[in-house]
């Protein structure tokens, strides 16, 4: 039987005023969810270990099957797997944000963490230009796509740098960033470097005026995911990490030319890279960033629209051609709630579907279905081995 993982990051959700007390899980139209909900086991999955930040690396690292806690050195080292970039165990890996503030100071408030969703034509030549005038032998930075960079600091993992706790700037949007200027402070080497950053990038013309170097840490080690789980995989996705964990664990990391991470993504040419895939793999992780964008930036009719194409446009096709025979696993990674639009680590609804699966006595897909079956997965690292346990046993 093939696994199919079908990720919406950041669909879930609480209830909102302006849709009458629905979530936007429950106020999207999402008939092929609800179509898979009825025979299903559904239930709910801690993939945030407590004491650890509800970001989407460490949620989908659970997903994938492996513990955080045990696995998960910071948000760079995972990008920088998904560019297969060389690194000694005693680098530090910073992931890099081109963003937009009102000044870089203390009385500066962080205005878009995206810088305007920069595109990569733009963003790009900027991190070229940086490394051109600020790169070293000690520091390095590396371009990725749109806002999301790199940044090296050669043996850095044993330097005072590794401990700096800098906050990821979409939790900062419209917010003061004085507490992480006098963090960046604390370092001689940061603190130059994001000045003399911010000199080069005002003159640009782009809303990228400043870098924002946050979720630092060692290289990324991944056991197998084919040793671990028997199974060949692929995943499918338009942003750095999901691919990062996907190389690092030795699963096949597709690239689809117009994957965006937005709500316009391309979600034909990823359900076509799946069944491609799926002609001889066993597994594929398909990943939707759109609802977790749309929730960042507030839109509710953004984050309706992300999980209706979703349901319409990668869960549809992808059931009429597997359905007859294959496993579905259909959750989100973490709630990005409208309300906060910032990440919740409260536990994620999930719902697993294969042939002989039961009634499930419900008709849709919500987070409140899902936390009333009473079944939780605790620790979200064994989600993949429950669930390869439930397919064995209806298999026998
Ligand atoms: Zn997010």
């Amino acid at each position: 039987m093939k696994l199919l993982f079908l990720i919406a990051d950041g669909m879930g959700g609480w209830p909102l005023d302006e849709t009458d007390g629905q979530t936007t899980l429950e106020a999207a139209h999402t008939p092929n969810m609800d179509k898979l909900v009825r025979r299903a086991s559904v239930g709910r999955c801690r993939t945030v270990p407590e004491g650890m930040p509800p970001g989407s690396d460490i949620a989908n690292m659970s997903l994938l099957g492996f513990d955080p806690s045990e696995y998960h050195t910071g948000r760079g080292p995972i990008e920088a797997a998904a560019q297969g970039l060389e690194l000694d165990p005693d680098d530090l890996v910073f992931r890099m944000n081109l963003v937009n503030l009102t000044s870089l100071d203390e009385d500066g408030t962080m205005l878009d963490y995206s810088a305007g969703h920069i595109s990569s034509d733009k963003s790009v030549p900027l991190v070229e230009k940086l490394q051109n005038e600020l790169g070293s032998d000690l520091v390095q930075f590396y371009p990725g796509i749109q806002y999301r960079h790199l940044l090296v600091i050669r043996g850095g993992a044993r330097m005072a740098e590794s401990e700096l706790d800098i906050r990821p700037p979409h939790d900062l949007t419209n917010q003061s960033i004085a507490e992480d200027i006098k963090t960046y402070a604390k370092s001689d080497l940061l603190n130059s470097l994001v000045r003399k950053a911010h000199e080069i990038l005002k003159e640009s013309g782009t809303e990228a005026v400043s870098i924002w170097p946050w979720g630092q840490g060692r290289p990324l080690i991944l056991p197998g995911f084919k040793e671990t789980f028997g199974m060949k995989g692929a995943v499918i996705s338009a942003v750095d990490l999901i691919k990062g964990l996907g190389r690092a664990s030795g699963l096949e990391v597709v690239d689809i030319e117009g994957a965006t991470g937005l709500v316009d993504t391309n979600y034909e040419g990823k359900v076509e890279a799946a069944m491609k895939f799926l002609e001889d793999g066993d597994f594929v992780f398909v990943h939707l960033e759109g609802p977790d964008e749309s929730g960042h930036m507030g839109s509710i009719k953004d984050k309706v629209t992300s999980i209706e194409r979703f349901d319409s446009r990668v869960l549809a096709p992808l059931y009429e051609k597997y359905g007859a025979d294959s496993a579905f696993m259909v959750a989100c990674d973490h709630f990005t709630p409208i309300k906060t639009r910032t990440h919740d680590s409260e536990p994620v609804p999930f719902m697993l579907s294969y042939p002989e699966s039961e009634d499930s006595g419900l008709d849709s897909f919500s987070e409140k279905n899902s936390a009333s079956t009473g079944l939780m997965i605790n620790k979200g690292s064994d989600l993949m081995r429950w669930v390869l346990d439930q397919i064995s046993q209806a298999e026998k």
